[in-house]
């Protein structure tokens, strides 16, 4: 069995099929390429051959580049990566204009074989690269199909020809989205939108795009015709050049520059526009090394690709049987509650949604019904989608309803005494056949699960607010947690499509143990003078969605200041945040509670619309004459997170640095470009990132203090995924 195949048929169509051999969807690895370029090769010099339909034996087309083989390439090649990246990237395009061009005369353009792509679903990257190389693309009419380059939500971008070819089929301006955002789109939307040719019924895909092979078509492409003009205009044309000036304005308004394969991108769009098709190649294949070579994107693919699917497919699920869910009781329809019974019923499991008062309960299931609504009206939902899904939530206020529930997920108020009350109540009617989760943020699982009779199927399923949008999901294992109920949240979280990471129980796990330092560094600031501003521009320019200023609005100021006692009142004497304390607590009494009362650290509007830095914040905490500057206001607040995540992993609360790297990113935004924070120390290099504390320790305190694993590994040189990492042999 090998990845494509070749069979001619009587009319001398030769239909060439790609399947690669043991994955549920096509991928492109160095072999299928090099195969490929053989039966491309054969095919064009077989005279019976009057023309190809290129297609796949599943049911998507491919779902990308085998994004290993570019890490597998720099690893073989340590003299000299970029060379063998560059060369690499550059056979593709050969083989790919081999394809454009399919033998025609390079004077005359006469000649040449028809080649038609035939897409019976998803299409994306590569999978997309190669289809626009050929002469004519057609669709099946699948709307479950996504078409589309998403390569720059991993931190590369299309660098097999996708970026040259869309740019010059459709102009700048209309490729943006597609390029830039990585935008996918169903089969219809990309035929309207210009990026494929023709949708066709399933089952007519085949004899389509045959039909269109022995029609005699015209296959020049219009860039390889004389005096080809870029649809929009190139850079240097009046049109173009204000499609260019706003785009660049754009993507550096909408990445504060933070990400590399942003800019190769537009710089390989812009410089390729100037010159002719092939040149334009050689640039794009230039960027595209340039942006393999640059760490952070090797850290962005590594986490948000290759880490992140690991993870996915439960890299660390304990050895026990399926345990996927088919009834899930959630006690609770408060916002966590209903959002974990939409997200549940979406994914196709039985709910039964508990509240103490049965119009509580209806709530919960309301929201589910506005999401859907929502739905509908993009027309991502269809009127027989919802009904099945609200179809799937039983509202309730009876507990004997959770009879046949194999889990259950507890979501109801943040108050020990509670959520022991329903456990009890919970355990009464499934007794020991149903794992029980807690959905707590802040209290010990240990200390929950004394409420069960049976602690080892006891665990905690932590998701981030809001539940259908947050693809993060922390799995916190208590003292007696079992394999079991290890393997039963695994497998839940699987269903409703999020990336699990499973930590040990310690204060704030691990997410929120990160987060809270760095919004309490943000405020420390404030009480030392530094300018509001600063704080929050030093946070965007390194990466943060939300400076912390606006995070605390975001969360709540009074939520910050229940946290803010809790911690106090179980730490004691070595309580650290007595500063951070004086400003919240003065917010909370000044009425400022953040977003939700329109009033926090910003000022709003009526309608929420946020304004600016609230004015009063100056009266009480004056800016100093004297400001830190850009880069140590950014350390601050990178290392009081990173350091967490060192201590997280020093404890043992972390078990492994993918779900470290990997959870920041999902969980709170935490610098994607970096790849996490373990991927950030390694780039800046354990010795470099030890020194760097010991400075920040000196000026700032205690917090920053290097935690001793730190400190052990800038002794000995190592780097954490030398030390910690997947392949990585015990240190
Ligand atoms: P919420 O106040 O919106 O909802 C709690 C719901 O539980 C309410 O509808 C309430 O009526 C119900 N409830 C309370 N006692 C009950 C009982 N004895 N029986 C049945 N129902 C009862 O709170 P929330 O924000 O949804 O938080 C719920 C849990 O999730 C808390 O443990 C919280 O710490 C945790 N959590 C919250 C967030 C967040 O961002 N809000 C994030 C992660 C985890």
């Amino acid at each position: 069995m090998t990845d494509f195949t070749m069979t001619t048929d009587a009319d001398g169509v030769a239909l060439i099929t790609w399947d690669t051999v043991g994955k549920s969807m096509n991928v492109m690895s160095r072999e299928a390429m090099a195969l490929l370029n053989d039966l491309m090769d054969a095919a064009l010099a077989d005279k019976a051959v009057k023309g190809i339909v290129l297609t796949s034996g599943k049911d998507t087309f491919a779902g990308g580049m085998d994004l290993n083989v570019l890490a597998r390439l720099r690893d073989e090649n340590p003299d000299n990566p970029a060379q063998a990246l560059f060369d690499f990237t550059m056979a593709g395009h050969t083989m790919m204009r081999k394809i454009e061009r399919a033998g025609m005369d390079p004077k005359t353009n006469k000649g040449g074989k028809p080649i038609a792509a035939a897409l019976p679903g998803t299409a994306l990257g590569i999978g997309l690269e190669l289809p626009l190389a050929c002469h004519r693309i057609f669709a099946a009419d699948n709307p479950k199909a996504k078409i589309g380059l998403p390569e720059i939500m991993v931190g590369i971008f299309p660098g097999g020809g996708g970026t040259t070819r869309l740019v010059r089929k459709m102009g700048a301006m209309a490729a943006s989205p597609l390029l830039l955002e990585g935008k996918l789109n169903d089969p219809q939307a990309a035929k309207r939108l210009g990026v494929i040719d023709e949708v066709v019924p399933a089952d007519e895909l085949i004899s389509a795009a045959k039909a269109w092979v022995l029609s005699g078509p015209q296959i020049v492409k219009p860039w390889d015709e004389k005096g080809y003009k870029m649809p929009g205009g190139t850079p240097y044309h009046p049109a173009g050049f204000m499609t260019f000036v706003g785009a660049s304005a754009m993507v550096n308004g909408n990445t504060w520059g933070v990400y590399p394969a942003a800019k190769a991108l537009l710089s390989a769009v812009y410089e390729g526009a100037l010159v002719p098709f092939d040149t334009a190649l050689k640039i794009e294949a230039r960027w595209f090394t340039n942006v393999l070579m640059n760490p952070s994107s090797s850290a962005m693919i590594r986490s948000l690709f290759i880490n992140k699917e690991a993870l996915d497919k439960g890299a660390n699920r304990p050895a026990v049987p399926d345990q996927k869910v088919k009834k899930v009781g959630i006690l609770g329809a408060g916002m966590m509650g209903a959002g974990i019974a939409y997200v549940s019923a979406n994914a196709g499991i039985e709910v039964v949604l508990i509240d103490a008062k049965q119009e509580a309960a209806d709530k919960g299931k309301s929201y589910a019904e506005g999401i859907l609504d929502k739905g509908m009206q993009r027309k991502k939902v269809t009127a027989e989608k919802k009904a099945q899904v609200l179809g799937r939530i039983n509202a309730t206020t009876d507990y004997a309803a959770l009879a046949g529930c194999d889990l259950i997920v507890e979501a109801v108020f943040e108050v020990v005494a509670v959520k022991a009350d329903v456990t009890k109540k919970v355990l009464a009617v499934v007794g020991k056949d149903a794992i029980f989760a807690t959905n707590t943020s802040t209290l010990p699982i240990t200390e929950l699960a004394k409420a069960s009779d049976y602690p080892d199927e006891f665990i905690g399923i932590h998701f981030f607010s809001p539940v259908d949008k947050m693809n993060l999901v922390e799995i916190i294992k208590g003292k007696a947690t079992g394999d079991v109920a290890v393997a039963k949240a695994l497998d839940y979280v699987r269903q409703i499509r999020k990336t699990p990471i499973v930590v040990n129980d310690a204060r704030f796990f691990y997410a929120n143990r990160c987060i809270i330092p760095y919004i309490n560094e943000g405020i420390r600031m404030v009480a030392e003078g530094v300018s509001p501003a600063l704080i929050e521009h030093a946070a965007k320019l390194v990466g943060m969605p939300l400076g912390p200023l606006q995070l605390v609005d975001e969360t709540s100021i009074d939520l910050g200041v229940k946290i803010a006692k809790a911690t106090k009142a179980a730490m004691g004497a070595d309580y650290p945040d007595g500063a951070v304390d004086e400003v919240l607590f003065w917010m909370a009494d000044q009425g400022r509670m953040g977003r939700k009362s329109n009033a926090g650290f910003y000022a709003y509007d009526d309608a929420g619309k946020r304004l600016g830095f609230w004015d009063g914040l100056a009266g009480k905490y004056p800016v100093a004459d004297s400001q830190p500057d850009l880069i140590t206001v950014q350390h601050r607040l990178l290392f009081v997170q990173v350091l967490e995540a060192v201590r997280a992993l020093q404890d043992g609360v972390l078990m492994d640095i993918r779900e470290g790297d990997v959870g920041a990113i999902l969980g709170w935004g935490f610098a994607p470009w970096s790849g996490g924070p373990f991927s950030w120390l390694d780039m800046l290099g354990a010795p470099y990132a030890a020194q760097r504390c010991d400075e920040l320790t000196d000026e700032f305190g205690l917090r920053f203090a290097t935690p001793a694993l730190l400190r052990e590994m800038a002794d000995k040189g190592q780097e954490f995924y030398k030390r910690f990492g997947p392949t990585a042999k015990a240190a």
